[in-house]
């Protein structure tokens, strides 16, 4: 069998990571900004990440959810302390279209409607629900919900409040900062008005916080740079430092009931036991402070290196934005410096590292990112 040849692929091979380290099978050795789709969160391989799978597989590595299993009211309760919610409620999934999804449906039950705001750029991840409400001409299905959603412009408070007038939205639906869609940040006055607006008119918000939450902006969430606390927020990537699993946090006045929500594999063992592993390291070696830290140190110097890109982002998500395509760029970046960057549509390379990057290998990536940019950009600004 051949495999459904669907991704553009780079013709290297990972067979060892460790940090924010992955060496292929040739031996080469490359400095990883990018993560693997922001889901390396407290770096490859971690020890403790590493005997938390090993001893939880050779004890139980799966039952179904029609047993106890208090590997998650332990991740329930982590979770719950270190991200500041510890009064909302944990349902688990496997992956950040899944938690949208579950997201969504729960909206819709909670207020009986059915239509769904979304934003200009926005990406919610693959399902139908949740491609109905991602704005990427490339992303499209048959099976979408499209006359149930309505675009708006990003950061446009006048016309959420338009569209939630007629009282037929069950949520407003936005990422803690917008990553595929090109780094663009909610201004800090526009949640809060989501936050008020959606409170006038019964409809619940929705922060998606797969890609921007997990510490990766400085703070456990991105919307926790405001004071805003939506009804419920969807994560997953680096909840389980690449063992699959998504989670939705619900606000505490939703209430349960038995088969509202369901998965086979959700929430399981092995899956529990990646994801607490994941947070006794993030809370251990303070790693969400290191993001900011890092994150302004890279932005800092970044911008002195030239003004013919822009730099947008918090912590370490970060975006650069040029005048003209990066694919160039970043070949010259993972090729000849051996470093892995992520894209966002053309123009746009995004930064993605684990949460765990230090100023020594910040500034590896600085220097040859100089030296990229001087090789490539001369070339490309002339075209
Ligand atoms: N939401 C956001 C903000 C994302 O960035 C992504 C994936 O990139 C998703 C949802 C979908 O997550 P998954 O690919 O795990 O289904």
């Amino acid at each position: 069998m051949k495999l459904f040849d669907v991704y553009p692929l780079f013709d290297i091979a990972p067979v060892k990571a460790k940090g924010c380290y992955v060496w292929d099978s040739e031996g080469t050795k490359y400095l990883d900004l990018y993560g693997g789709h922001a889901v390396i969160s407290i770096g490859h391989s971690h020890p403790h990440y590493v005997s938390a799978i090993s001893g939880q597989v050779s004890k139980v590595g799966f039952y179904s959810n029609s047993v106890q299993n208090p590997l998650q009211n332990e991740l329930a309760e982590k979770l719950g302390k270190i991200s500041g919610y510890d009064d909302y409620q944990l349902f688990l999934c496997n992956s950040g279209a899944e938690a949208n999804e579950n997201a969504i449906k729960l909206a819709s039950f909670v207020t009986g409607r059915k239509k769904l705001i979304a934003y200009k750029k926005a990406f919610h991840g693959r399902t139908s629900a949740a491609v109905a409400v991602t704005d990427n001409p490339k992303i499209v299905s048959p099976a979408n919900e499209t006359e149930n959603v309505i675009f708006l412009p990003f950061n446009d408070l006048e016309a959420t409040e338009t569209a939630l007038q007629s009282e037929q939205a069950a949520a407003v639906i936005i990422e803690g900062i917008q990553g595929v869609g090109g780094i663009n940040i909610p201004d800090p006055q526009f949640l809060e008005g989501l936050k008020a607006l959606t409170e006038k008119y019964g409809s619940m918000l929705i922060l998606d916080e797969v890609q921007s939450g997990y510490g990766r902006s400085g703070r456990f969430f991105a919307h926790q740079h405001t004071a805003v606390k939506p009804d419920i927020i969807t994560v997953a990537k680096g909840m389980g430092n690449g063992f699959p699993i998504g989670g939705v946090l619900i606000q505490p006045e939703i209430k349960p009931w038995p088969g509202m929500l369901g998965t086979t594999f959700g929430g399981n063992h092995l899956a529990c036991a990646a994801a607490i592993a994941v947070l006794d390291v993030i809370q251990s070696e303070n790693l969400v402070q290191n993001a900011e830290e890092i994150g302004n140190y890279l932005m800092e110097k970044l911008a002195g290196i030239s003004d013919v890109f822009q730099i947008r982002g918090e912590g370490l998500m970060i975006g650069l934005e040029f005048p003209f395509p990066v694919s160039e760029l970043r070949k010259n970046l993972l090729f000849k410096h051996k470093i892995f960057t992520g894209v966002s549509g053309q123009n746009m390379i995004r930064l993605l590292p684990p949460l765990c990057l230090s100023k020594g290998e910040a500034d590896a990536f600085l220097s040859a990112f100089k030296k990229a940019f001087a090789e490539v950009s001369a070339s490309l600004m002339e075209k």
